[in-house]
């Protein structure tokens, strides 16, 4: 497992953003230039990806320094356009310490459909993400996209972003990067168990037994 980002050498957290760059794209999920990745260097500022970039082809060198105001103190290119939905999150979670923004085609297509994934149809979306929710409509690039996250972040990792993509969250970029990942697959399960056309939500029994399994297993992984 990663370790948290804070208190880490620059160098391998500068490494670990091409990494898991290289790895989105390669899934599809950062198509073009599309797509951001940040994690927090200390308590005052974040390493940042550029903007303008394939997250393929991006080196160590290319990534940005900035403040928790968004204000850049470093780097040669400029940062990317989406910052501020990343400053939002580590504004308001102190317990974040990387960001993953990206547009997995189910994912997004969920999101373009104006559908959160609020249906507990598999174990695995209990057990890791619970719900994902749909936060509303907001022009990429501006401050409306903060909004529209803020009242999503405090209760939830993963958040779908109308007619847009996702974004995701945790203590590590492997942590956020696994989330991204599984919100793509919990999209594909539903989309295809609805094309079968005989999906079965979990019902509350099952949903109870399967939060206290959860509550286990987070004390035994603790
Ligand atoms: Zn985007």
């Amino acid at each position: 497992m990663i370790e948290e980002c804070i208190g880490r050498p620059e160098v391998e957290l500068r490494r670990e953003l091409v990494q898991f760059g290289r790895w989105l794209s390669r899934l599809g999920f950062m198509p073009g230039t599309s797509g951001n990745l940040s994690v927090r260097l200390d308590q005052e500022r974040l390493l940042v990806t550029p903007t303008g970039m394939s997250k393929y082809l991006m080196r160590a060198a290319d990534m940005v320094i900035v403040d928790l105001e968004g204000r850049q103190l470093a780097g040669s290119r400029k940062v990317t356009s989406e910052l501020s939905m990343h400053l939002a999150v580590y504004q308001m979670r102190a317990d974040v310490e990387a960001v993953v923004h990206s547009h997995p085609p189910i994912a997004t297509a969920f999101a373009c459909a104006g559908r959160a994934l609020d249906e507990m149809l598999c174990q695995e979306a209990v057990m890791t993400l619970g719900s994902v929710p749909l936060a509303q409509y907001a022009t990429t690039g501006t401050d409306e996209v903060a909004a529209s996250l803020r009242p999503f972040i405090p209760h939830h990792t993963a958040i779908l972003m109308a007619n847009h993509g996702a974004v995701a969250y945790g203590p590590t970029l492997l942590d956020a990067f696994l989330k991204m990942e599984t919100v793509e697959h919990l999209a594909h399960i539903r989309l295809v168990a609805h094309q079968l056309g005989s999906a079965q939500t979990l019902n509350d029994t099952q949903l109870e037994d399967l939060f206290r399994a959860k509550q286990k297993y987070i004390r035994n992984a603790t």
